[in-house]
């Protein structure tokens, strides 16, 4: 039996319910591959991949997939800017994406580029056309709002404003929004033949394809910023709606902004973005610390870039490493061997997951594994070692649903002698030898 595990849906505003007899397919969607990420681009990869981890560790089956743009109109300008092709400027970015996130540790997922999908865009638009869904102007194909405003924009409660000029005698709203560009093929831009003429498509169709598998599929859960609700998610929404008549997604699931001074990280304020560029970030913190600083903020709030909890979220790090490791040494010593791991399972952990259960409260989650830690010291100065090596297994595996793997150092067979050696000096009073003994082995990080 699955535990019920439910999240905030940002379209009917309550929390939904997971599906406990389906594989969850989960979407989010990904960067534009024109330049490097700040770190407030990379909190919803660190909140999905503790997503995805803990709803495996749960049993459950989970795809998870991320589109990545490389066909756009800001890919283009970078391409003029540093007079390279766009497929050089993507193909770069692309690049530093997977470089980012091996650095940040997160699990392998599924990643589509929109240029592996052009056949299948074209298909949708010529199925949207087919239905009376477009509309065709001097610079592309669009859908046509008009008839879907009362379906329209029920994130925000936006209200479409129905004044609209007139387009061969149909009203065009200024929110509709385009699906095939005509691009000339003499352009330097990259673009794709259609039956309409060579261009290339607009960037909402892409990942409501993806999210629904190209339409076969009702995605679970759709993530992204919150940024992207308006306009991006809604346009996603209503052009399967239309098509469909039914939802495309049950929960869409959006994380809040990373702010600095109140301000909200982003490209957008060059400056600001450019301070906190991910690789640089990584370079000050550890995949570990940012991912425990971000994972303890509820997913929907925004963040503070706050420089205390940052600094509370290192040395939080450093004391799992080194009561882990303590752990480790002192059980070895009062056992002289280590009592085999065996495998944590969600019964292990179900206080833990309960609260990851209720829309993914890392903040409460991450405090519980904080207030075993303490729980795990008083064992071991009570000298209950193997319940204390249990529990030692039990929060590494909690972090690890988490995406923090907190490694200790390996007991080798010289290791072990050097613990037993600096105990039997220990115990023959040598003091001396014992602390230069001692040294060494906080030195190797056993202590
Ligand atoms: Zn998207």
């Amino acid at each position: 039996m699955n535990l019920p595990i439910q999240l905030h849906d940002s379209r009917t505003r309550t929390k939904i319910l997971l599906p406990t007899n389906q594989i969850i397919n989960i979407y989010l969607c990904g960067p534009t591959l024109y330049n490097d990420l700040h770190i407030g681009n990379i909190r919803n990869i660190i909140i999905f991949d503790a997503l995805v981890r803990f709803l495996r560790f749960q049993g459950y089956s989970v795809n998870f997939l991320q589109n990545l743009t490389d066909v756009a109109d800001k890919i283009s300008f970078r391409a003029r800017e540093q007079k390279k092709t766009e497929k050089n400027i993507a193909d770069y970015f692309y690049k530093r994406y997977l470089e980012l996130l091996k650095n940040l540790n997160i699990s392998e997922h599924k990643l589509i580029k929109v240029s592996e999908i052009i056949p299948q865009i074209i298909t949708f638009v010529q199925r949207l056309e087919k239905a009376n869904l477009t509309i065709q102007t001097e610079d592309g194909i669009y859908f046509n709002l008009s008839p879907h405003v009362q379906n329209y924009g029920v994130f925000k409660k936006i209200f479409l404003k129905t004044e609209a000029s007139v387009l061969d005698g149909q009203k065009f709203l200024k929110e509709n929004f385009v699906l095939w560009k005509f691009i000339p093929v003499n352009s330097i831009s990259t673009t794709w033949n259609s039956p309409w003429g060579s261009g290339r498509p607009g960037w909402h169709t892409q990942c409501i394809l993806l999210a629904t598998n190209f339409e076969k599929k009702q995605a679970i859960i759709h993530g992204g910023g919150k940024d992207l609700v308006f306009p991006h998610h809604e346009n996603e929404r209503i052009q399967f709606l239309a098509l469909n008549k039914s939802e495309p997604v049950k929960i869409w699931f959006h994380n809040g902004f990373i702010n600095f001074k109140k301000t909200k990280i982003s490209k957008s304020n060059k400056k600001n973005a450019d301070s906190f560029l991910a690789f640089k970030w990584l370079k000050n913190y550890s995949s570990n610390v940012t991912k425990l600083w971000m994972l303890n903020q509820k997913p929907k709030l925004d963040l503070e870039l706050n420089f205390d909890q940052l600094k509370f979220a290192t040395n939080l790090i450093n004391k799992f490493s080194q009561i882990f490791a303590q752990t480790q040494t002192y059980v070895f010593l009062n056992l002289k061997k280590l009592p085999s791991i065996t495998k944590v399972n969600k019964n292990d952990l179900i206080e833990f997951t309960n609260y990851l259960a209720d829309n993914f409260n890392t903040p409460v989650a991450l405090n519980w594994i904080v207030e075993k830690l303490k729980k795990l010291n008083n064992l071991l100065s009570s000298k209950k070692f193997i319940e204390a090596f249990t529990w030692m297994q039990k929060l590494k595996t909690a972090l690890h649903i988490l995406g923090i793997e907190i490694d200790i150092p390996h007991l080798s067979t010289e290791n072990c002698q050097l613990i037993l050696e600096w105990d039997k000096e220990l115990k023959q009073k040598n003091f001396k030898q014992s602390d230069k003994i001692r040294s060494l082995l906080t030195k190797k990080k056993f202590l």
